[in-house]
């Protein structure tokens, strides 16, 4: 699950990062009067409004503002919530954004990329670190892998104090700011193992210049990214409150809600398969007889008929299906329970598009008699023979 930025900013606050003051807001007026309270009480006239939504690459998308007034404020927040966000992230449909942070402005001296996430080959949670923040990591892996600093968090005893100021001398920092740049890896780490999640990342982090005779440049986190693991969601409900169902696809809501697992995709062939593995399989061989799957939806085991009916409800409502494979190799999942779904989706909303159907497995016998019962609302329907088959059918009949 993905949350907003100022979600994240609230758990770094909560969990000692220092974050600039900042506040919420989803409406023009708001922006206003965000922007005079809170730069009031930072003592600056500089804020930064950024649109919260469930992707990176603002700065870039022209979706993160600097501003110095209130008017300058309200015009940042009409331009965010009236135009629909493209960045290297979204896709060129771009997102729509209904939510802005406003943010007390800070001066930067230095930008700082800080994240933890967990690598595979080590199998252990890993600290990432770069002098070249505000840049995507990816970028910098790629055009300068020498620049990252990763440091394996030990699993038990977690990321030590020694670990963190070592990284934070390698970043460069000096004098007060080895120990402030430190607490902050200490304290993302673990906020890191307590909620669960899959990615915390703070991008950039970034050292404020000092200033003659006032204070020292001051540590501070000024993006926050988190992702967390779904399956430890249910022992997190402060995280689970903060599942923002508009940023989500509609019909991937409606799927979960039935406990399938579908994700939607660019092509015209819906597919529906039982089984994550046989599902890419299924997808891949799609592919490869040249078509392109209009979405990844794997029933599972346990799929009631209800919800199976479901799955085809939200595949035919989706206008880019030209065509419908079903591939069930029925093992837990029975092939009755699939043949009654087609029937009822049939009966319901018809398949006006060619349907194939590769059934094989427990109750096959049972489920090729449902289908042949139901012969008069399913005129679109092929049997396919196999895999290979059923793939050279469906993409046939949608060329
Ligand atoms: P992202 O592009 O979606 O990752 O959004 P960020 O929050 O990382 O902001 C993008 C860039 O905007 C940062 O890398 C900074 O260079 C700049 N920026 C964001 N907030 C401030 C701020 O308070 N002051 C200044 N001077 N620049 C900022
Ligand atoms: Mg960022």
């Amino acid at each position: 699950m993905k949350i907003h930025e100022y979600q994240g900013r609230e758990l770094l606050d909560a969990a000692g990062v220092p974050v600039p003051a900042g506040a919420m807001i989803e409406s023009v007026e708001a922006a206003e009067e965000a922007y005079k309270r809170i730069t009031r009480e930072a003592g600056t006239s500089l804020a930064v409004v950024k649109a919260q939504v469930h992707a990176g690459g603002r700065g870039k998308a022209g979706f993160v503002k600097l501003v110095r007034s209130a008017a300058e404020a309200a015009e940042a927040a009409r331009f965010m919530l009236s135009n629909r966000m493209v960045s290297a992230q979204t896709g060129a449909e771009g997102l729509e954004v209904r939510k802005l942070l406003i943010a007390a402005g800070v001066d930067i001296e230095k930008e700082f990329y800080l994240a933890i996430t967990t690598d595979r080959a080590t199998r252990r949670n890993v600290l990432i670190a770069s002098a070249e923040g505000g840049v995507e990591i990816e970028q910098v892996a790629h055009a300068n892998p020498d620049a990252i600093v990763k440091t394996p968090i030990h699993p038990l005893i977690g990321l030590q104090p020694y670990q963190a100021r070592e990284v934070a001398f390698k970043l460069g920092f000096t004098g007060k700011q080895v120990g402030q740049a430190a607490n902050i890896m200490l304290a993302l780490s673990k906020l890191y193992a307590e909620k669960d999640c899959s990615l915390a990342e703070i991008n950039p982090l970034v050292l404020t210049p000092a200033r003659e005779g006032f204070v020292d440049g001051q540590v501070l986190a000024i993006d926050a990214k988190f992702n967390f693991d779904d399956n430890a969601l249910f022992r997190h409900r402060d995280i689970a409150a903060m599942f923002d169902p508009a940023e989500e696809n509609p019909q991937e809501l409606r799927a979960a809600k039935f406990d399938l697992n579908y994700i939607a995709m660019e092509g015209n062939i819906g597919c529906l398969v039982n089984g994550a593995g046989l599902a890419m399989s299924t997808m891949d061989i799609i592919k490869h007889e040249g078509g392109e799957p209009a979405n990844f939806l794997d029933v599972g085991g346990s799929a009631t008929e209800e919800a199976v009916t479901e799955g085809f409800r939200i595949i035919l409502a989706d206008e880019n299906v030209k065509g419908v494979l079903v591939n069930i190799f029925g093992g837990i999942m029975r092939c009755d329970i699939i043949a009654q779904a087609i029937a009822n989706a049939a009966k319901e909303v018809g398949f006006s598009v060619p349907l194939v159907v590769r059934l094989e497995g427990t109750n096959v016998q049972a489920g090729r008699k449902i289908l042949e019962d139901a012969q008069g609302e399913l005129t679109t329907m092929q049997p396919a023979s196999d895999l290979g088959d059923a793939a050279k059918k469906v993409c046939a009949a949608v060329a």
